[in-house]
Parts: structure tokens; C-alpha cells; sequence
């Protein structure tokens, strides 16, 4: 990993505050943001991208494709 540098995006708006993606990440990085989107539904942040390890849990489990991984090797 270690000039690997990879970047969760989670959509907002796509995004129905599940959690799925919360319980499936092993490091504790995604938090739910305490607000709502448009559609009045909580929605999921990165809480602390430090701890990401771009392992694609989250990805794999958001049943509403609201997560992209992007993986830029240095
Ligand atoms: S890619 Fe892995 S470590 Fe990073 S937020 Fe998703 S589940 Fe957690
Ligand atoms: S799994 Fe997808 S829809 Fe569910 S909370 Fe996570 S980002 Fe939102």
C-alpha cells in the first residue's frame, strides 16, 4: 500500500443510510454525517480516510452503488 493512494467517494444523494458499508468496514472509517440528503434520508461520510485502506468492503456491500473507490498509484 504504500504509494497506493485511494479515494472513497459515497454519493449523498445515492446514498439511503443503510449502514451495510459501515458494518462491513474493517477499519471504522465511514460514519453516518448526521444529516439528510434532498431525499430526507441519513447519508454516510468518510469519517477518517487516514484509517481507509482501500480494501473495496464498502463498495462491494452499498447495495445502491452510492460508493466509487478511485486508486491512483503514486
Ligand atoms: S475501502 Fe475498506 S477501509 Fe476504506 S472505507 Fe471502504 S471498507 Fe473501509
Ligand atoms: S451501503 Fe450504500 S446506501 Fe447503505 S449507508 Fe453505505 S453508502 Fe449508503
Amino acid at each position: 500500500m504504500a504509494d497506493k493512494k485511494v479515494i472513497v467517494r459515497i454519493s449523498a444523494e445515492k446514498c439511503k443510510g443503510c449502514m451495510l458499508c459501515i458494518k462491513a468496514c474493517p477499519q471504522g472509517a465511514l460514519k453516518v454525517a448526521g444529516k439528510v440528503n434532498k431525499r430526507g434520508q441519513q447519508y454516510v461520510i468518510m469519517a477518517v480516510p487516514e484509517k481507509c485502506t482501500g480494501c473495496g468492503l464498502c463498495f462491494i456491500m452499498c447495495p445502491d452503488c452510492a460508493i466509487e473507490i478511485e486508486s491512483n498509484s503514486a
